[in-house]
């Protein structure tokens, strides 16, 4: 999937987690989606040609000889990203959003063929859902596309709660 669907996905999670769950002030609703943001491309940092490695070449380096779609497409990764973010935020809304980001980019990932390997190191077998959507064609405007319907209904029931508790 292309950076922009991973980053609408992360949104449309954090955004049904937080309408289902809790409610936020405004500086964590702003901490909590920013982190929804970073964490849903994370995974990518092991691909030099992904968004985030572009903009961040730096945080590439340690996974350069990783290769695309291990490590970091993992459960462990997952694992390590909430201890990365919870040693830096503690128990915030930003490490949740962060975590949430990056659940949502295995869980995108898991709809094209090459799939995921959750369970890395372990196995590498690589886990799919659907496995049929490839990166960059018209399966993934359909992704996008959804999303974007996911988000735009999100967006319209937390205004309608905001404007029901103004009333
Ligand atoms: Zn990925």
């Amino acid at each position: 999937m292309t950076y922009k669907t991973h980053i609408v996905g992360g949104i449309v999670l954090a955004g049904v987690i937080h309408q289902h769950f809790f409610t936020l002030s405004e500086l964590e609703f702003t901490c909590y989606y920013i982190g929804a943001t970073a964490g849903s491309l994370l995974p990518d940092i092991d691909h030099p040609q992904s968004f985030i490695s572009q903009q961040m070449s730096l945080l590439h380096y340690p996974f350069k000889k990783l290769g695309h779609r291990k490590g970091t497409h993992s459960l462990l990764g997952l694992g390590i990203m909430w201890g990365i973010v919870y040693s830096l935020f503690g128990t915030n809304y930003v490490g949740l959003g962060v975590v949430l980001g990056y659940l949502s980019h295995l869980l995108l990932d898991m709809l094209n063929p090459k799939g995921v390997p959750l369970l890395y190191p372990f196995t590498k077998y690589k886990y799919k859902i659907i496995g049929k959507i490839h990166t960059g064609e018209r399966g993934e405007e359909i992704v996008y596309f959804i999303l974007m319907v996911a988000l735009l209904f999100l967006v319209v029931k937390g205004l309608s709660q905001i404007s029901f508790l103004g009333l």
